[in-house]
């Protein structure tokens, strides 16, 4: 439907973003777009789609599942391409160039989105066809997808009468610049703090940590000096390793006090304002709560549920740390130390705890991880479960890091392109994640998918092997699970597609894959030492596999009580005159948090659910999501076989290529013939082996 009601100008036909792709494997023609072809590109696509829609929305003919819903599904290919080229090269190889163009194009975005579901006139064509749906002889995918998007419009108030869909335009709006400052008050809070220290400070610092404390003040003029900084790699190594008690509660007390500094950087009155907002979103919209609106179109259905599942892990987790507490205490006297432990104590014992028990030094493990040989583990268990293959290929991409790889099945077919981008550079955002140039579909001829990996290894010298920590080879093996999640992908309509389920369900495909990394078939034959060759060593591997469950209980509490309070605050029904420090302290009180442990995120800078929305009342997702990657892996231990063809079977069917053609609570009980049980959750944190607790 592209460009039928405005012809491109001679101009915009050399704008290589809206050219034809007739390269390999039809990608982006990466070496001709430049930044300056964006935004026309963007605007170009904005009205061809906002044209689109009018033509839709304004058809004199009845409403019909293929002039209203299809024709919708069909509209915007222009729009997303140019995003998904832009949101790639936003990510992965910015400049500032980019990021201008970003914090133009963002309201842009926005905008056109809130105009599309408060649109009323296609909203009327939608309700009526949804009115109607049992007569309509539609198949179960496009039952699916009328169902979705009356679901998205109904929930963004497109059924509402003008004065609230007015207020509700208003909400939003300001929440979305509340949660800009909200981000930028963290970053100024963080960017303002340095700890800066001579060289007898250092007490206890590995080399490593010495060198990136050097390097952190040498970027801030002060060369000979050592600054530890906010940054979690930072202060986390600092407050791990610093044998200086004094230092380490200095900088602690900094870091939790992010966002709640007073002046003009405090989020607390932002807070305050963004929950009442909230609160008062999700009443136009019909509902109790915030909590109750987000989680009603989530895998979970009421915070109660969410609450459930939080709750019975919870006590068990006070009791596991309870006893980490009391070793740690116990390891203090040892020293002839004659204080109780405080949160700053927790990770340096916690790290001499470790070395003391299972005797293990990263450099040590780091050779037997080459990135390659992690490459080629995660496709091996995709050939085993999927019968996937894949073969690299020479093609034109953004960065010369980058590298693809052609993905066919057991018949040789097409499956997807795959691109890899595993080194950290200063032109890449943090992090790691999974995103597509193209997704899969059938409307418009079979569609496969494009599909990228960006991680943030460290690049090795030249000549050498790039070398992964055990946490990254586990991140590789996640992202590659949201990667087969895109590829596998076998839907007709685009809005179904892959990874395009709800948030506390999408981890599961990547959480799931991490399993794999660990089982003897693949560990003995890929983590290969890189200059022997030789297999890990049994006792070594032994030792690595039994930290698993270590520390677990810290891990556990840290992040459930974020949970729990993201939860609780959420809940409120009004919210009038919220004090944030005080709400906080008697919420940690009323669950009982221990006093040794602070919770992962305080609430002042707590980004998760302020700096935008994305995870607000929603932050128990991915505790959600592991209750059914435990519970599904146990599907295939419980045949003895980690490659099971069967239960592999079942797993792509239901959950790896199904995108979100079910409900999916349904789609996990297709798969596992029941529902999820928290069990293999528990024993896999290592939670069985104590009491429940107290409650
Ligand atoms: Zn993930």
């Amino acid at each position: 439907m592209k460009g039928m009601n405005n012809p491109p100008s001679a101009t915009e036909v050399q704008n290589p973003l809206l050219a034809t792709r007739t390269g390999a494997f039809e990608l982006p023609p990466f070496a001709a777009i430049e930044p300056g072809h964006f935004r026309p590109a963007f605007d170009r696509a904005l009205a061809a789609h906002r044209a689109e829609i009018d033509v839709i929305a304004a058809n004199p003919a009845a409403p019909s599942f293929d002039n209203t819903i299809a024709a919708l599904e069909k509209s915007g290919r222009e729009l997303e391409s140019v995003a998904n080229v832009f949101f790639v090269l936003a990510g992965a190889d910015t400049s500032d160039e980019i990021e201008a163009i970003e914090r133009d194009v963002s309201p842009l975005l926005a905008r056109h989105n809130n105009a599309f579901y408060l649109n009323r006139t296609l909203y009327a064509r939608i309700a009526a066809l949804y009115a109607e749906r049992e007569t309509l002889n539609l198949n179960a995918e496009q039952a699916r997808v009328l169902e979705r998007y009356h679901t998205r419009f109904v929930r963004a108030g497109a059924a509402l009468e003008k004065p609230a869909q007015e207020r509700l335009a208003a909400i939003n709006e300001r929440l979305a610049s509340l949660g800009t400052q909200f981000g930028q008050n963290v970053l100024a809070d963080e960017k303002s703090f340095v700890m800066l220290l001579d060289e007898g400070d250092l007490a206890g610092l590995p080399d490593f940590a010495r060198a990136a404390a050097s390097a952190a003040a040498e970027e801030r003029g002060e060369p000979g000096k050592y600054a530890i900084t906010l940054a979690r790699s930072s202060i986390e190594t600092f407050l791990q390793f610093s044998s200086r008690r004094d230092l380490r509660e200095r900088a602690f007390q900094a870091w939790i006090r992010r966002g709640e500094n007073g002046g003009a950087t405090d989020n607390r009155a932002l807070i305050a304002e963004m929950v009442a907002l909230r609160a008062e979103r999700a009443r136009l919209l019909g509902f109790a709560s915030f909590a109750d609106y987000r989680l009603d179109d989530q895998m979970a259905k009421t915070p109660a549920a969410a609450r459930r599942l939080l709750d019975e892990v919870w006590g068990r987790a006070r009791a596991k740390a309870a006893g980490e507490r009391d070793a740690l205490q116990a390891l203090i006297a040892k020293e002839g130390g004659n204080f109780a432990l405080a949160p700053h104590d927790w990770r340096y014992y916690t790290e001499k705890l470790r070395k003391a028990k299972f005797d293990l030094d990263e450099a040590e493990i780091k050779p037997y991880f080459q990135l390659d040989k992690m490459i080629e583990a995660a496709f091996e268990a995709a050939r085993r479960l999927f019968g996937l293959n894949f073969a690299p290929v020479a093609a034109p991409l953004y960065h010369p890091d980058a590298r693809a790889w052609e993905v066919t099945d057991a018949q040789g077919r097409h499956v997807a392109l795959f691109i890899g981008d595993y080194f950290a550079r200063s032109s890449k955002h943090s992090g790691a994640w999974m995103t597509a140039l193209r997704d899969q579909e059938k409307l418009s001829g079979d569609i496969r998918p494009i599909v990228l990996n960006v991680c943030n290894f460290s690049k090795p010298a030249a000549g050498e092997p790039a070398l992964l920590s055990f946490d990254d080879a586990r991140t590789l093996f996640h992202e590659f699970g949201h990667a087969l999640h895109g590829m596998l992908s076998n839907v007709t309509y685009p809005l179904l597609a892959g990874t395009a389920v709800p948030s506390d369900f999408v981890e599961l495909p990547s959480q799931l894959y991490e399993h794999w990394l660990e089982v003897p078939q693949i560990l003995e034959r890929y983590a290969r030492h890189a200059r022997t060759g030789q297999p890990m060593p049994k006792a070594l591997l032994d030792r690595l596999l039994a930290t698993r469950t270590f520390n677990q209980g810290f891990a556990t509490v840290e992040y459930t009580a974020c949970a729990l309070v993201d939860l609780d605050l959420h809940s409120l029904a009004d919210s009038g005159g919220l004090d944030v420090t005080e709400y906080e302290r008697e919420d940690l009180e009323r669950i009982a948090m221990p006093p040794e442990i602070v919770m992962r995120h305080r609430l002042p800078h707590f980004q998760h659910l302020f700096s935008g929305g994305g995870y607000a009342a929603g932050y128990y997702s991915y505790m959600w999501s592991e209750v059914l990657d435990a519970d599904a892996f146990a599907a295939f231990e419980e045949t003895g076989d980690a490659f099971d063809p069967a239960t592999a079977k079942r797993l792509r069917d239901y959950v790896y290529s199904a995108g979100n053609l079910r409900d999916p609570g349904a789609a996990y009980e297709a798969f596992r013939g029941r529902l999820p049980t928290v069990d293999a959750l528990l024993k896999k944190r290592g939670l069985t082996e104590v009491g429940a607790g107290t409650e």
